[in-house]
């Protein structure tokens, strides 16, 4: 790994799964194969009711835990939703925003993106920041320009000086869930669109800090192949991350 530019960096998202019991199992063993966390960052994005439970365990490790969303205020009449600081106060160090199921089930618009990386950013969470076409969009030549839009919109309240904080998942909508993962043309293809978007907006010192992870339908006997891509620094998890036996080789991808 000492040849890469930025630390790889491989999450799970459990989305609503698992119970309690078993995500603090699951937790327990991922924590046991870890060791010190130096050569990659390993995070589960976990729902908000297990948050304080979960890092609870995983304290002491270098095992990352976020939330899956969050709402952009500090407080009020908000029902239902978590605010920054309520994930910080239950030990989270990080949150996904823009996770395609937000935007196509709950309908949420471009535009709370960038008041939500904003408001993760400014209550100390690492935004993995997530973007991606559906299959209409592809299928009509739109994804390049699907992608630009949305980097704009999470991007907005970005500086340059946070830039290294926030890290993008690039999911194409029509891989997640699906079984059916991106060629490695289509994930390389959108990552360099993303990375040249990056190096505009920020310059290039900057942009280069900033970790682009791709998802969709990730599995034991794809991730070593999706992580020989140059533009790949990490992978976002679904339905592998639920379970040691699947998780564990996704981590070890180069083992
Ligand atoms: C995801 O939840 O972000 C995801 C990519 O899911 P899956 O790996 O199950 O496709």
């Amino acid at each position: 790994m000492t040849n890469r530019a930025r630390k790889p960096y491989i999450a799970g998202n459990w989305k609503m799964n698992l119970d309690r019991a078993r995500s603090l199992d699951l937790i327990k063993t991922v924590k046991g194969r870890l060791g010190d966390g130096g050569d990659r960052e390993v995070a589960f994005f976990v729902p908000s009711i297990y948050l304080a439970d979960v890092t609870a365990v995983a304290q002491g490790s270098p095992l990352g835990v976020g939330g899956q969303n969050l709402w952009y205020e500090a407080n009020g009449a908000f029902t239902g939703e978590v605010a920054p600081r309520m994930l910080r106060e239950v030990g989270a160090d990080r949150a996904l925003i823009g996770h395609s199921e937000r935007r196509h089930v709950f309908h949420e618009p471009d535009d709370w993106m960038g008041r939500k990386v904003r408001a993760a950013l400014d209550n100390d969470l690492l935004p993995v920041y997530c973007i991606g076409e559906t299959l209409d969009e592809r299928k009509g030549n739109r994804t390049d320009r699907v992608l630009k839009r949305q980097l704009e919109s999470g991007f907005d309240k970005v500086r340059p000086e946070d830039a290294h904080r926030v890290t993008v998942a690039y999911e194409p909508v029509w891989a997640i869930g699906t079984g059916e993962t991106a060629t490695i043309d289509q994930v390389d293809q959108a990552h360099r669109t993303i990375r040249k978007w990056l190096v505009q907006r920020f310059g290039e010192p900057a942009a280069n800090l900033i970790r682009i992870l791709y998802g969709g339908s990730v599995k034991p006997d794809n991730a070593r192949e999706l992580m020989a891509i140059d533009s790949v620094d990490g992978l976002l998890v679904g339905g592998a991350s639920l379970q040691a036996e699947t998780f564990l080789p996704i981590i070890e991808f180069d083992r």
